[in-house]
């Protein structure tokens, strides 16, 4: 029996085990440092108060149960030993067979910005999207209550970042505003969401398609737009820019760049600048054909050695590609190269609309690009939801089993 651990319960983690569990002689540990799998695909509407923690949160030990050679354990991996087989905790170490390093990146809030960490938000943990939920939230309950007659008080909510993640959000908060502008009256006008990017575009790295018409509806909805804005300094009141006026703002969310997860410090192994794991044509690190790393931790080129975006897309690929990769190990084979390369994209723009673009040709946006999108995050959530549905089976089964 070989024991194969995955460590990460994150997006690249779970299409591990679904593309493992079928492997005959295998048993599987999942670690993960919290007891749930977070779809930061969904933050953007988690924070804008448009789905609830049940939607972007599911329940990993309940996952677990829903296979037969699945366990689960809530551990933070501080240290992997590569030659001895061994990922240990503060308190405990778990020997392997065979690894997947799958533990994703986290907000790089650049220490050559000052006072960025301290006065910013991420969205990469649940617990940063929950309290920026909760400001969002408390300065609509504000506007509510300003008396009528008085003069409002304008608000800026910045976003440092234009790419995915940030557009999304920027996109999505925007939209609430607009209509609880018909709801709770014009106070909510009074808030201005701003996207800051260094970059001259927004969504850098997408095709023109993409861009303009994610521009397009940003502007629609009242979004304002500063490109080539270089973020030097913010303070509890001002962003500061390297040119140009300072922007006064009430509370700031930072999306503008990754690092890979700590645990990857500690690993004996090449990393690039953001301490991503730099893998072989086969994901795996240090030349070491047991341990595999996958999705955000990992610095992912295509065929012509281009960087690729770090994706839940990528992530899922490149798991689906190591479990395979696993089997033909166990079996004496030498599996064929990884090959990464992006199917598509989409963006979600607020309410119903969307952007997206599948395999460079087909391209779609509006309420049909909204459908295919909610299609493909509907049909992840179910599965995740039917997995968890079995493992109540299995756990009423047994105990019926054992009275
Ligand atoms: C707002 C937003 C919108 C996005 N939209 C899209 C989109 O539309 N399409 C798309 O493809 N991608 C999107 N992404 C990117 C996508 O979410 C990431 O690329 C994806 O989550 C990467 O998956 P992963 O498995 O590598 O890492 P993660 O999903 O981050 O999972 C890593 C897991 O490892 C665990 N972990 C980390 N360190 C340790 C440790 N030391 N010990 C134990 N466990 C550990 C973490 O708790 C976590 O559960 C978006 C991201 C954001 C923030």
């Amino acid at each position: 029996m070989n024991k194969i651990l995955v460590i990460g319960g994150g997006y690249g983690g779970l299409r591990a085990i679904e593309s493992l569990q079928n492997y005959a002689d295998i048993a599987i540990v999942l670690v993960d440092q919290n007891p749930y799998h977070y779809l930061q695909t969904e933050a953007y509407g988690y924070i804008a108060g448009q789905f609830d923690v049940h939607d972007v949160a599911i329940d990993l030990q309940s996952w677990c149960e829903g296979f037969l050679n699945v366990t689960f354990k809530q551990m933070k991996i501080t240290s992997v030993d590569l030659e001895a087989k061994i990922v240990s905790s503060e308190d405990e170490s778990i020997a392997f067979d065979y690894a997947i390093l799958a533990v994703g990146a986290r907000t790089n809030f650049f220490s050559f910005i000052e006072g960025l960490r301290e006065n910013s938000y991420g969205v990469k943990f649940l617990n940063r999207a929950f309290n920026f939920r909760k400001e969002f939230e408390e300065l609509l309950y504000h506007k509510l209550n300003t008396k009528v007659g008085e003069n409002p008080q304008k608000y800026n909510i910045a976003i440092g970042g234009a790419g995915l993640s940030g557009v999304e959000v920027a996109a999505e908060m925007a939209y609430v505003l607009n209509n609880y502008a018909k709801t709770i009256g014009v106070r909510a006008k009074d808030i201005t969401i701003y996207l800051i990017d260094a970059s001259a575009t927004i969504l850098p790295g997408t095709s023109s398609f993409i861009i303009k018409n994610t521009h397009k509806r940003l502007e629609k909805l009242g979004v304002k737009i500063l490109t080539n804005a270089f973020i030097s300094k913010v303070d509890a009141k001002k962003i500061f820019f390297k040119e140009g006026e300072a922007l006064e703002y009430c509370f700031m969310i930072f999306t503008g760049g990754i690092k890979a997860s700590p645990l990857t410090e500690a690993i004996k192994c090449e990393k690039n600048r953001i301490n991503q794991l730099i893998v072989d044509k086969t994901l795996n690190i240090s030349g070491d054909k047991n341990v595999f790393a996958i999705g955000d931790c990992v610095e992912m080129r295509d065929e012509l050695g281009a960087i690729l975006p770090p994706t839940a897309q990528m992530a899922e690929r490149s798991a689906e590609y190591a479990a395979r990769a696993i089997k033909s190990r166990i079996e004496q084979k030498e599996p064929e190269p990884f090959k990464a390369n992006i199917m598509g994209i989409f963006v979600a723009l607020g309410g119903k609309y969307a952007v997206g673009e599948v395999f460079t040709f087909i391209k779609v946006q509006g309420y049909s690009a909204y459908l295919l999108k909610k299609a493909i995050t509907y049909g992840y959530y179910k599965g995740l939801k039917l997995r968890i549905n079995t493992g109540f089976k299995n756990r009423i089964g047994n105990k019926i089993l054992s009275v």
